[in-house]
Protein backbone atom coordinates (compact mmCIF):
# COMPACT_ATOMS: atom_id res chain seq x y z
CA UNK A 1 0.00 0.00 0.00
CA UNK A 2 1.15 3.42 -1.29
CA UNK A 3 0.75 6.61 1.13
CA UNK A 4 1.45 10.36 0.14
CA UNK A 5 5.15 12.42 0.46
CA UNK A 6 2.99 14.44 3.52
CA UNK A 7 2.13 11.19 5.68
CA UNK A 8 4.96 9.16 4.59
CA UNK A 9 7.07 12.74 6.26
CA UNK A 10 4.78 12.84 9.59
CA UNK A 11 5.61 8.73 10.17
CA UNK A 12 9.45 9.19 9.64
CA UNK A 13 9.63 12.73 11.66
CA UNK A 14 8.19 10.92 14.77
CA UNK A 15 10.91 8.19 13.93
CA UNK A 16 13.61 10.95 14.32
CA UNK A 17 14.36 11.69 10.42
CA UNK A 18 14.85 15.64 9.96
CA UNK A 19 11.93 16.42 7.69
CA UNK A 20 11.78 20.66 6.85
CA UNK A 21 8.08 21.62 8.40
CA UNK A 22 5.24 21.74 6.13
CA UNK A 23 1.12 21.44 6.38
CA UNK A 24 -0.93 19.41 3.82
CA UNK A 25 -3.79 21.08 2.65
CA UNK A 26 -6.85 20.62 0.30
CA UNK A 27 -7.63 24.23 -0.88
CA UNK A 28 -6.34 27.60 -1.77
CA UNK A 29 -7.44 29.21 1.19
CA UNK A 30 -5.67 26.62 3.20
CA UNK A 31 -2.75 26.69 1.16
CA UNK A 32 -2.10 30.78 2.08
CA UNK A 33 -3.04 29.82 5.85
CA UNK A 34 -0.54 27.43 5.81
CA UNK A 35 1.98 29.54 4.25
CA UNK A 36 1.61 32.48 6.67
CA UNK A 37 1.86 29.61 9.67
CA UNK A 38 4.95 28.21 8.36
CA UNK A 39 6.53 32.01 8.02
CA UNK A 40 5.40 32.63 11.49
CA UNK A 41 6.78 29.72 13.23
CA UNK A 42 9.98 30.28 14.96
CA UNK A 43 12.23 28.61 14.10
CA UNK A 44 15.14 26.74 16.38
CA UNK A 45 16.56 24.77 13.22
CA UNK A 46 17.27 28.08 11.59
CA UNK A 47 16.09 26.09 8.51
CA UNK A 48 16.40 29.08 5.47
CA UNK A 49 15.38 32.40 5.68
CA UNK A 50 11.52 32.55 5.75
CA UNK A 51 9.82 33.71 2.60
CA UNK A 52 10.59 30.11 0.65
CA UNK A 53 8.07 27.88 0.21
CA UNK A 54 7.64 24.71 -1.71
CA UNK A 55 4.34 23.87 -3.08
CA UNK A 56 3.74 20.28 -3.64
CA UNK A 57 1.18 18.25 -5.40
CA UNK A 58 0.43 15.33 -3.59
CA UNK A 59 -0.15 12.02 -6.00
CA UNK A 60 1.18 8.67 -4.94
CA UNK A 61 3.48 8.79 -8.47
CA UNK A 62 7.16 9.92 -8.74
CA UNK A 63 8.54 12.25 -11.07
CA UNK A 64 6.45 15.45 -9.82
CA UNK A 65 8.60 17.95 -10.07
CA UNK A 66 9.37 17.26 -13.94
CA UNK A 67 5.65 16.96 -14.53
CA UNK A 68 5.08 20.46 -13.17
CA UNK A 69 3.78 19.17 -9.73
CA UNK A 70 6.48 20.87 -7.48
CA UNK A 71 6.91 24.42 -7.55
CA UNK A 72 9.47 26.74 -5.24
CA UNK A 73 7.46 30.05 -4.37
CA UNK A 74 9.17 32.72 -3.78
CA UNK A 75 6.15 35.14 -2.54
CA UNK A 76 2.54 34.82 -0.97
CA UNK A 77 0.87 35.62 -4.11
CA UNK A 78 3.17 32.51 -5.97
CA UNK A 79 1.96 30.13 -3.00
CA UNK A 80 -1.67 31.57 -4.18
CA UNK A 81 -1.32 30.99 -7.45
CA UNK A 82 0.40 27.47 -7.29
CA UNK A 83 -1.85 26.11 -5.25
CA UNK A 84 -4.36 27.61 -7.40
CA UNK A 85 -3.04 25.94 -10.30
CA UNK A 86 -2.58 22.37 -9.27
CA UNK A 87 -5.26 21.44 -7.55
CA UNK A 88 -7.61 19.74 -9.88
CA UNK A 89 -5.09 19.68 -12.70
CA UNK A 90 -4.51 16.26 -13.88
CA UNK A 91 -0.96 15.88 -13.05
CA UNK A 92 1.37 13.96 -15.68
CA UNK A 93 4.44 12.16 -14.88
CA UNK A 94 6.58 9.13 -16.12
CA UNK A 95 4.98 6.92 -13.06
CA UNK A 96 0.94 7.77 -13.85
CA UNK A 97 0.53 7.09 -17.32
CA UNK A 98 -0.76 9.32 -19.93
CA UNK A 99 -3.51 10.78 -18.54
CA UNK A 100 -2.41 11.71 -15.58
CA UNK A 101 -3.65 11.64 -11.59
CA UNK A 102 -6.02 14.27 -10.16
CA UNK A 103 -3.98 16.66 -7.65
CA UNK A 104 -6.71 16.82 -4.21
CA UNK A 105 -4.26 17.47 -2.09
CA UNK A 106 -1.44 19.79 -1.58
CA UNK A 107 1.48 19.90 0.65
CA UNK A 108 3.08 23.75 1.63
CA UNK A 109 6.80 23.23 2.83
CA UNK A 110 9.54 25.08 4.06
CA UNK A 111 11.98 25.92 1.01
CA UNK A 112 15.18 24.71 1.87
CA UNK A 113 18.79 26.06 0.52
CA UNK A 114 20.22 23.11 -1.40
CA UNK A 115 23.70 22.49 -1.79
CA UNK A 116 23.73 18.99 -2.69
CA UNK A 117 21.53 16.24 -3.33
CA UNK A 118 21.38 12.44 -2.59
CA UNK A 119 19.39 9.47 -3.23
CA UNK A 120 18.65 7.16 -0.51
CA UNK A 121 16.82 3.99 -0.50
CA UNK A 122 15.70 0.61 1.53
CA UNK A 123 14.00 -2.38 -0.05
CA UNK A 124 14.19 -6.27 0.53
CA UNK A 125 16.69 -7.92 -1.18
CA UNK A 126 14.88 -11.35 -1.89
CA UNK A 127 18.28 -13.26 -2.74
CA UNK A 128 20.20 -11.59 0.73
CA UNK A 129 17.27 -12.20 2.77
CA UNK A 130 18.34 -8.40 4.28
CA UNK A 131 16.90 -5.51 3.91
CA UNK A 132 19.58 -3.68 1.42
CA UNK A 133 19.71 0.03 1.80
CA UNK A 134 21.00 2.16 -0.87
CA UNK A 135 22.74 5.27 -1.50
CA UNK A 136 23.93 7.63 -3.87
CA UNK A 137 25.22 11.35 -4.75
CA UNK A 138 23.74 11.50 -7.69
CA UNK A 139 20.27 12.04 -5.98
CA UNK A 140 17.58 14.29 -7.68
CA UNK A 141 14.96 13.73 -10.16
CA UNK A 142 16.74 11.63 -12.93
CA UNK A 143 17.93 8.62 -10.41
CA UNK A 144 16.36 5.84 -12.87
CA UNK A 145 19.07 6.78 -15.64
CA UNK A 146 21.75 6.12 -12.85
CA UNK A 147 20.42 2.89 -12.15
CA UNK A 148 20.13 2.16 -15.89
CA UNK A 149 23.90 3.73 -17.05
CA UNK A 150 25.90 3.84 -14.23
CA UNK A 151 24.65 1.19 -11.18
CA UNK A 152 28.30 1.40 -9.73
CA UNK A 153 27.44 4.90 -8.46
CA UNK A 154 24.93 3.27 -6.07
CA UNK A 155 26.07 2.04 -2.63
CA UNK A 156 24.51 -0.20 -0.75
CA UNK A 157 24.64 -2.05 2.52
CA UNK A 158 22.55 -5.30 3.81
CA UNK A 159 21.28 -4.79 7.19
CA UNK A 160 21.41 -7.47 9.91
CA UNK A 161 17.90 -7.56 11.42
CA UNK A 162 19.06 -8.42 14.79
CA UNK A 163 22.03 -5.32 14.74
CA UNK A 164 19.81 -3.43 12.57
CA UNK A 165 21.77 -0.60 10.72
CA UNK A 166 24.97 0.36 12.94
CA UNK A 167 25.54 3.93 13.67
CA UNK A 168 29.49 3.26 12.06
CA UNK A 169 27.66 0.88 9.11
CA UNK A 170 25.15 4.45 8.57
CA UNK A 171 28.23 6.79 8.80
CA UNK A 172 30.55 5.12 6.63
CA UNK A 173 27.98 4.93 3.89
CA UNK A 174 27.54 8.71 4.16
CA UNK A 175 30.89 9.54 3.84
CA UNK A 176 31.03 7.18 0.83
CA UNK A 177 28.53 9.19 -0.96
CA UNK A 178 30.42 12.41 -0.23
CA UNK A 179 28.66 13.37 3.09
CA UNK A 180 31.37 15.60 4.46
CA UNK A 181 32.22 14.98 8.34
CA UNK A 182 30.69 17.97 9.22
CA UNK A 183 27.18 16.76 8.33
CA UNK A 184 28.31 12.76 8.94
CA UNK A 185 26.53 12.46 12.20
CA UNK A 186 23.35 13.95 11.42
CA UNK A 187 23.59 11.83 8.61
CA UNK A 188 23.83 8.58 10.04
CA UNK A 189 21.44 9.66 12.41
CA UNK A 190 19.18 10.25 9.98
CA UNK A 191 19.92 6.90 7.81
CA UNK A 192 19.57 4.84 11.24
CA UNK A 193 15.94 6.80 11.59
CA UNK A 194 14.91 5.61 8.30
CA UNK A 195 15.65 2.15 8.87
CA UNK A 196 13.84 1.64 12.08
CA UNK A 197 11.20 3.50 10.57
CA UNK A 198 11.04 1.09 8.02
CA UNK A 199 11.35 -2.25 10.32
CA UNK A 200 8.46 -0.93 12.86
CA UNK A 201 5.65 0.03 10.06
CA UNK A 202 6.29 -3.39 8.09
CA UNK A 203 7.63 -1.55 4.93
CA UNK A 204 8.16 -2.39 1.79
CA UNK A 205 10.18 0.59 0.35
CA UNK A 206 11.44 3.48 2.13
CA UNK A 207 12.72 6.02 -0.42
CA UNK A 208 14.72 9.50 -0.04
CA UNK A 209 15.10 11.50 -3.36
CA UNK A 210 16.63 14.03 -2.46
CA UNK A 211 18.36 13.96 0.92
CA UNK A 212 19.63 17.10 0.89
CA UNK A 213 22.46 18.93 2.19
CA UNK A 214 22.00 22.53 2.92
CA UNK A 215 24.31 25.80 2.96
CA UNK A 216 24.80 25.60 6.38
CA UNK A 217 25.63 21.74 5.89
CA UNK A 218 22.48 20.38 7.45
CA UNK A 219 21.06 16.88 6.04
CA UNK A 220 17.57 16.92 5.56
CA UNK A 221 14.74 14.37 3.82
CA UNK A 222 13.34 16.37 1.09
CA UNK A 223 10.93 13.83 -0.58
CA UNK A 224 9.76 10.87 0.95
CA UNK A 225 8.12 7.21 -0.72
CA UNK A 226 6.53 5.00 1.90
CA UNK A 227 4.82 2.25 0.93
CA UNK A 228 3.50 -1.17 3.30
CA UNK A 229 3.62 -4.41 2.81
CA UNK A 230 -0.03 -5.21 2.52
CA UNK A 231 0.30 -8.73 4.07
CA UNK A 232 1.36 -6.79 7.47
CA UNK A 233 -0.79 -4.15 7.18
CA UNK A 234 -3.49 -5.95 9.57
CA UNK A 235 -0.70 -5.28 12.53
CA UNK A 236 -0.80 -1.51 11.81
CA UNK A 237 -4.77 -0.42 11.49
CA UNK A 238 -3.49 3.33 12.02
CA UNK A 239 -1.24 2.99 9.16
CA UNK A 240 -4.10 1.08 7.14
CA UNK A 241 -6.49 4.44 7.21
CA UNK A 242 -4.08 6.25 5.23
CA UNK A 243 -5.32 4.55 2.45
CA UNK A 244 -6.36 6.97 -0.13
CA UNK A 245 -8.81 4.88 -2.76
CA UNK A 246 -8.75 7.92 -5.21
CA UNK A 247 -5.01 7.09 -5.75
CA UNK A 248 -5.59 3.71 -6.83
CA UNK A 249 -7.38 1.80 -9.89
CA UNK A 250 -11.03 1.31 -9.59
CA UNK A 251 -10.81 -2.06 -10.94
CA UNK A 252 -8.19 -3.07 -8.70
CA UNK A 253 -10.27 -1.71 -5.60
CA UNK A 254 -13.18 -3.66 -7.03
CA UNK A 255 -11.12 -6.92 -6.91
CA UNK A 256 -9.86 -6.34 -3.35
CA UNK A 257 -13.46 -6.57 -2.34
CA UNK A 258 -13.37 -10.32 -4.20
CA UNK A 259 -9.96 -10.80 -3.04
CA UNK A 260 -9.09 -11.68 -6.38
CA UNK A 261 -5.50 -10.87 -7.17
CA UNK A 262 -5.73 -8.19 -9.91
CA UNK A 263 -3.38 -5.62 -11.56
CA UNK A 264 -4.66 -3.62 -14.27
CA UNK A 265 -1.84 -3.67 -17.20
CA UNK A 266 -1.64 -1.75 -20.87
CA UNK A 267 -2.35 -4.65 -23.37
CA UNK A 268 -5.42 -5.77 -24.68
CA UNK A 269 -5.60 -9.69 -23.99
CA UNK A 270 -8.19 -10.00 -20.77
CA UNK A 271 -6.24 -12.87 -18.90
CA UNK A 272 -8.30 -15.14 -16.01
CA UNK A 273 -5.85 -17.53 -14.52
CA UNK A 274 -5.74 -19.73 -11.61
CA UNK A 275 -2.66 -19.58 -9.67
CA UNK A 276 -0.10 -16.19 -9.35
CA UNK A 277 2.77 -18.36 -11.21
CA UNK A 278 0.51 -19.67 -13.88
CA UNK A 279 -0.60 -15.88 -14.62
CA UNK A 280 2.73 -15.04 -14.72
CA UNK A 281 3.51 -17.46 -16.82
CA UNK A 282 0.28 -16.94 -19.05
CA UNK A 283 1.25 -13.36 -19.36
CA UNK A 284 4.87 -14.22 -20.94
CA UNK A 285 3.32 -16.45 -23.27
CA UNK A 286 1.15 -13.83 -24.74
CA UNK A 287 3.56 -11.60 -25.01
CA UNK A 288 6.08 -14.02 -26.80
CA UNK A 289 3.14 -14.71 -29.29
CA UNK A 290 3.59 -11.13 -30.02
CA UNK A 291 0.39 -10.01 -27.70
CA UNK A 292 0.08 -7.80 -24.68
CA UNK A 293 -2.05 -8.60 -21.72
CA UNK A 294 -4.55 -6.41 -20.56
CA UNK A 295 -4.70 -7.47 -16.88
CA UNK A 296 -2.73 -9.99 -14.53
CA UNK A 297 -5.84 -12.02 -12.86
CA UNK A 298 -5.27 -14.34 -10.56
CA UNK A 299 -8.79 -16.27 -8.81
CA UNK A 300 -6.82 -17.91 -6.00
CA UNK A 301 -7.13 -22.16 -5.75
CA UNK A 302 -10.32 -21.67 -4.08
CA UNK A 303 -12.53 -19.35 -6.15
CA UNK A 304 -16.43 -20.23 -6.26
CA UNK A 305 -18.25 -19.93 -9.78
CA UNK A 306 -19.51 -16.56 -8.02
CA UNK A 307 -15.66 -15.25 -7.47
CA UNK A 308 -14.92 -16.53 -11.39
CA UNK A 309 -18.04 -14.40 -12.22
CA UNK A 310 -16.89 -11.27 -10.92
CA UNK A 311 -13.50 -11.60 -12.17
CA UNK A 312 -15.21 -12.11 -15.52
CA UNK A 313 -17.08 -8.85 -14.93
CA UNK A 314 -13.79 -6.74 -14.01
CA UNK A 315 -11.83 -7.91 -17.09
CA UNK A 316 -14.66 -7.21 -19.58
CA UNK A 317 -15.00 -3.26 -17.96
CA UNK A 318 -11.86 -2.51 -19.51
CA UNK A 319 -12.61 -0.56 -23.18
CA UNK A 320 -9.28 -1.47 -24.50
CA UNK A 321 -10.16 -5.55 -24.40
CA UNK A 322 -9.75 -7.31 -27.15
CA UNK A 323 -10.19 -11.04 -26.36
CA UNK A 324 -10.05 -12.47 -23.28
CA UNK A 325 -7.83 -16.28 -22.32
CA UNK A 326 -8.76 -18.52 -19.83
CA UNK A 327 -6.45 -20.40 -18.37
CA UNK A 328 -6.65 -22.94 -15.80
CA UNK A 329 -4.89 -25.77 -14.17
CA UNK A 330 -7.40 -27.58 -12.31
CA UNK A 331 -5.89 -28.88 -9.19
CA UNK A 332 -7.60 -27.97 -5.73
CA UNK A 333 -9.79 -25.59 -8.07
CA UNK A 334 -12.14 -27.37 -10.35
CA UNK A 335 -12.86 -27.05 -14.19
CA UNK A 336 -16.27 -27.30 -13.84
CA UNK A 337 -16.80 -24.38 -11.01
CA UNK A 338 -14.45 -22.05 -13.34
CA UNK A 339 -17.16 -22.90 -16.28
CA UNK A 340 -19.92 -22.57 -14.34
CA UNK A 341 -18.62 -19.05 -13.27
CA UNK A 342 -17.51 -17.53 -17.08
CA UNK A 343 -21.23 -18.99 -18.41
CA UNK A 344 -23.18 -16.97 -15.73
CA UNK A 345 -21.05 -13.81 -15.91
CA UNK A 346 -21.11 -13.85 -19.86
CA UNK A 347 -24.61 -14.58 -19.32
CA UNK A 348 -25.09 -11.35 -17.28
CA UNK A 349 -23.15 -9.09 -19.57
CA UNK A 350 -22.52 -8.87 -23.26
CA UNK A 351 -19.86 -10.85 -23.60
CA UNK A 352 -18.53 -8.67 -27.20
CA UNK A 353 -14.85 -10.16 -27.33
CA UNK A 354 -13.79 -13.66 -28.77
CA UNK A 355 -12.90 -15.79 -25.63
CA UNK A 356 -9.84 -18.40 -25.90
CA UNK A 357 -10.53 -21.35 -23.32
CA UNK A 358 -7.44 -23.49 -22.29
CA UNK A 359 -8.87 -25.67 -19.49
CA UNK A 360 -6.99 -28.82 -17.96
CA UNK A 361 -7.00 -30.58 -14.91
CA UNK A 362 -9.72 -32.00 -12.36
CA UNK A 363 -12.68 -32.43 -13.55
CA UNK A 364 -11.79 -30.79 -17.11
CA UNK A 365 -14.40 -33.13 -19.28
CA UNK A 366 -17.44 -31.33 -16.96
CA UNK A 367 -15.96 -28.34 -17.43
CA UNK A 368 -15.87 -28.38 -21.43
CA UNK A 369 -19.11 -30.01 -21.34
CA UNK A 370 -20.64 -26.80 -19.70
CA UNK A 371 -18.70 -24.51 -22.12
CA UNK A 372 -19.43 -26.20 -25.04
CA UNK A 373 -23.49 -26.44 -23.71
CA UNK A 374 -23.72 -22.85 -23.07
CA UNK A 375 -23.94 -22.14 -26.70
CA UNK A 376 -20.55 -19.24 -26.19
CA UNK A 377 -18.34 -18.41 -28.73
CA UNK A 378 -15.89 -19.77 -27.60
CA UNK A 379 -12.14 -20.53 -28.88
CA UNK A 380 -10.60 -23.91 -27.54
CA UNK A 381 -6.79 -24.26 -27.57
CA UNK A 382 -5.12 -27.76 -26.95
CA UNK A 383 -2.50 -25.99 -24.55
CA UNK A 384 -1.01 -22.85 -23.73
CA UNK A 385 1.44 -22.37 -26.67
CA UNK A 386 -2.05 -22.38 -29.05
CA UNK A 387 -4.35 -20.74 -25.77
CA UNK A 388 -1.94 -17.65 -26.48
CA UNK A 389 -1.40 -18.10 -30.08
CA UNK A 390 -5.30 -17.76 -30.78
CA UNK A 391 -5.77 -15.07 -28.26
CA UNK A 392 -3.18 -12.95 -29.79
CA UNK A 393 -4.72 -13.47 -33.62
CA UNK A 394 -8.19 -13.35 -32.13
CA UNK A 395 -7.11 -9.54 -30.46
CA UNK A 396 -5.47 -8.88 -33.19
CA UNK A 397 -8.58 -9.38 -35.56
CA UNK A 398 -10.85 -7.54 -33.05
CA UNK A 399 -8.56 -3.94 -33.91
CA UNK A 400 -10.65 -1.89 -35.62
CA UNK A 401 -9.31 -0.83 -38.77
CA UNK A 402 -7.86 3.11 -38.00
CA UNK A 403 -7.46 5.35 -41.13
CA UNK A 404 -3.75 5.78 -42.73
CA UNK A 405 -2.36 9.23 -41.82
CA UNK A 406 -3.50 11.65 -44.59
CA UNK A 407 -1.01 12.64 -47.21
CA UNK A 408 -2.83 15.05 -49.36
CA UNK A 409 -2.05 13.60 -52.29
CA UNK A 410 -4.09 11.28 -54.50
P1 LIG B 1 9.39 14.34 -7.29
O1 LIG B 1 10.41 13.32 -6.90
O2 LIG B 1 8.01 13.76 -7.35
O3 LIG B 1 9.76 15.08 -8.53
P2 LIG B 1 10.40 15.95 -5.04
O4 LIG B 1 9.74 16.09 -3.73
O5 LIG B 1 11.62 15.11 -5.08
O6 LIG B 1 9.30 15.44 -6.10
O7 LIG B 1 10.74 17.40 -5.56
C1 LIG B 1 11.42 17.65 -6.77
C2 LIG B 1 12.56 18.61 -6.53
O8 LIG B 1 12.07 19.82 -5.97
C3 LIG B 1 13.61 18.10 -5.55
O9 LIG B 1 14.58 17.32 -6.18
C4 LIG B 1 14.16 19.39 -4.99
O10 LIG B 1 15.19 19.89 -5.84
C5 LIG B 1 12.99 20.37 -5.05
N1 LIG B 1 12.35 20.49 -3.71
C6 LIG B 1 11.45 19.68 -3.16
N2 LIG B 1 11.09 20.06 -1.91
C7 LIG B 1 11.83 21.17 -1.65
C8 LIG B 1 11.96 22.05 -0.51
N3 LIG B 1 11.24 21.88 0.62
N4 LIG B 1 12.83 23.09 -0.63
C9 LIG B 1 13.55 23.29 -1.76
N5 LIG B 1 13.48 22.50 -2.84
C10 LIG B 1 12.63 21.45 -2.81
MG1 LIG C 1 11.72 13.02 -5.48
Amino acid sequence: MKIHEYQAKEILRAFGVAIPRGIACFSVAEAMEAAHKLNKLDRPDKLGKGGLWVVKAQIHAGGRGKGGGVKVARSLDEVEQYAGQMLGMQLVTRQTGAGGQAVRRLLIEEGVEITREFYIGLVVDRSRRRVCLMASAEGGMDIEEVAAKTPEKIRKIFIDPIAGLTASEAGDIAESIGIGPQAVKEASELLQGLYRAYDATDASLVEINPLVMTSDNRVFALDAKLSFDDNALFRHPELAALRDLDEEDPAEIEASKYDLSYVSLDGNIGCLVNGAGLAMATMDIIKLYGGNPANFLDVGGGATAEKVAEAFKLMLRNPELRAILINIFGGIMKCDVIAEGVVAAAREVKLGVPLVVRLEGTNVELGRKILAESGLPIISAANMADAAAKAVSAAAAAIPETPGPATGRT
